[in-house]
């Protein structure tokens, strides 16, 4: 316990100086044992505890005393230039500038409380206090701050902490007449987003009822599994179907946008930058690199604006003329391949592929393009399915070796004789 240490009465920063010089001269036996080191993580659990408890007060000075407006600057904003992560300074503020929470500050003074789990108990109150449909009185909020305090007493995590105050919040909704229990309450829906570092985008949603709904149905409609051209059964995971229909749920989304939107800006289209002498620094605008495999799947959408930049990243041409079938071409496609070649999705859920790319060459014409959704278009830039030209003027389609050892061409979905709804 360092609770003897009188902050005001001497220099903080000289005080704190001192434990970081003990913090500096620890060393850790190479020889310990299990249950030293388990005692050991243990005052470390604390001294963390305790670090983020004083950081969480000094934000709160750090506001109070203008500090972040003095310097031009937001508070989260100077923490991070400081060197804190920015939900970690998220965070300190939350915890730092909330009010009327002083029984939880006693409490993470003796090191028992993480930041997560204050965190979780701040933004708790918030939310039921959000929540409410009347204005939370002093002596509702402590008797909140209490239970969601007995629950980080009972060890529970910060998610719980988090669904026990959603819990809260829905039985004060339920109590009054105007309140909206949780399931129907749009005004806390939330869809977050971030992109993680491998490249990828990590989406997390939390929805009503009517929303959630929507989703659903939609999602479930266009993730139905797809046998293969050989009758046998669809590889993909359930997860991985799903994400195949959300993409199409935004492709569908992003063509009837580009329908209403009389604009010349990319409103609701994907922009692909494409440096002509160095295809392999092509870019999307908001996710950044992509490989050359992929600019070419990109190439054949529709949706998407595809624009070549030289050397300076100026434009050379938009590429649309060459690299897109006109309406009537896809209409001769349609006629022609009726759906997805590959599986039959409906032909509004395709994109017209070019089997030889435009950028290597390839025409856009009609013996040069098939019909493939948006899971078989993927099978065919990327998992080793090509497509070719028969004799017939159709196209075939062949699987890779891991497929069929083979590889013997399969006619299209719609020229597929030994398919059981035409057989019946
Ligand atoms: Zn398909
Ligand atoms: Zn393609």
């Amino acid at each position: 316990m360092i609770a003897d240490i009188t902050f005001e009465s001497t220099d903080t920063a000289a005080i704190l100086a001192g434990i970081v010089d003990q913090l500096t001269e620890l060393r850790t036996s190479p020889d310990v044992s299990g249950p030293q080191a388990h005692a050991a993580m243990q005052q470390i659990l604390l001294i963390r505890n305790l670090a983020d408890h004083h950081a969480a007060t000094f934000t709160g000075d750090l506001g109070r005393l203008d500090v972040a407006d003095g310097k031009g600057r937001r508070l989260r904003e100077l923490l991070v230039v400081m060197g804190c992560a920015p939900a970690v300074a998220a965070r300190f503020v939350r915890i730092g500038t909330a009010t009327d929470i002083d029984p939880l500050r006693r409490h993470a003074a003796d090191g028992s409380i993480s930041s997560e789990h204050a965190d979780a108990i701040v933004r708790g109150l918030s939310h039921i206090a959000y929540r409410s449909p009347e204005p939370v009185d002093p002596d509702m909020r402590s008797a909140q701050l209490m239970s969601l305090q007995s629950w980080c007493s009972a060890g529970m995590t910060p998610a719980q902490i988090t669904d026990h105050a959603r819990t809260i919040a829905n039985e004060l909704a339920a109590d009054t007449d105007d309140g909206k229990p949780a399931a129907e309450d749009k005004s806390i829906n939330e869809l977050g987003y971030h992109k993680t570092d491998d490249g990828r985008l990590d989406v997390r949603a939390n929805l009503d009822a009517v929303a959630g709904e929507k989703l659903h149905s939609l999602v479930e409609s266009l993730s139905a599994p797809k046998p293969q051209p050989d009758g046998s059964h669809d590889p993909r995971t359930v997860d991985r179907r799903r994400a195949d229909a959300l993409e199409s749920i935004l492709e569908l989304a992003g063509e009837g946008l580009a329908d209403e939107t009389v604009s010349c800006k990319p409103t609701g289209g994907v922009l692909l930058t494409i440096p002509a002498d160095a295809p392999k620094l092509s870019a999307l605008e908001f996710m950044g690199s992509v490989t050359p495999a992929t600019a070419k799947t990109l190439g054949c959408d529709a949706g998407i604006t595809v624009v070549i930049v030289d050397g300076e990243q100026v434009p050379l041409n938009v590429g649309r003329e060459k690299r897109l079938f006109t309406p009537s071409q896809r209409k001769a496609l349609l006629l022609r391949d009726k759906c997805c070649v590959k599986c039959g999705a409906p032909a509004s859920r395709t994109a017209a592929h070019h089997l030889r790319h435009w950028a290597d060459g390839g025409a856009t014409d009609l013996d040069n393009g098939c019909l493939l959704c948006t899971s078989c278009h993927h099978d065919v830039h990327d998992r080793g399915w090509d497509v070719v030209m028969g004799f017939d003027r159709h196209p075939w389609l062949i699987p890779p070796a891991t497929v069929d050892p083979r590889r013997r061409p399969q006619p299209a979905y719609n020229r597929r004789t030994l398919r059981l709804d035409v057989a019946a």
